[in-house]
């Protein structure tokens, strides 16, 4: 079955979209983690080696740290996330073949404006990823942004 809603909390999508606009005019990249009962709720900025607005150069390394990172405060990892500072937050043609079956990718576009939109894609049934419904959890988010 394929999944089609993340969980997410507030303070996750916020600090999604703070990431992002810091980062401006260049692209981020990190790291989503999740508790115990999946609701993703943090996330690891990964520093890039270079980063222009189209790209973010990141070693697997520091990709790897970052999930560690998650790993030690007792959360598993559930995705990526990077942004397109001058696009949608849709997968591009790199993207789709990057999702893997069980990670998802946060995109977070500035395609429509200032304001930062974010999304939540998964490999799909074929090749081209489908689109979560992001589903808000309230609470308490301890997300670190
Ligand atoms: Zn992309």
């Amino acid at each position: 079955m394929v999944t089609t809603t993340m969980a997410c909390r507030a303070g996750l999508i916020a600090s999604l979209g703070r990431i992002a606009e810091r980062g401006l005019p260049n692209e981020v990249v990190g790291v989503v983690g999740a508790d115990e009962v999946g609701v993703a709720c943090e996330l690891v900025n990964v520093e890039p080696q270079d980063a222009t607005a189209f790209c973010a150069s990141v070693s697997l390394d520091a990709i790897e740290a970052a999930e560690d990172e998650l790993r030690q405060r007792g959360l598993h990892v559930v995705g990526h996330f990077h942004s397109h500072p001058r696009g949608r937050a849709a997968p591009s043609r790199a993207d789709s073949a990057y999702i893997t079956p069980d990670r998802a990718l946060f995109l977070i576009g500035f395609r429509d404006g200032p304001t930062p939109d974010v999304r939540c894609w998964a490999r799909g049934h074929g090749r081209y990823p489908v689109e979560l419904t992001i589903r808000i959890i309230e609470g308490d988010d301890g997300v670190l942004a």
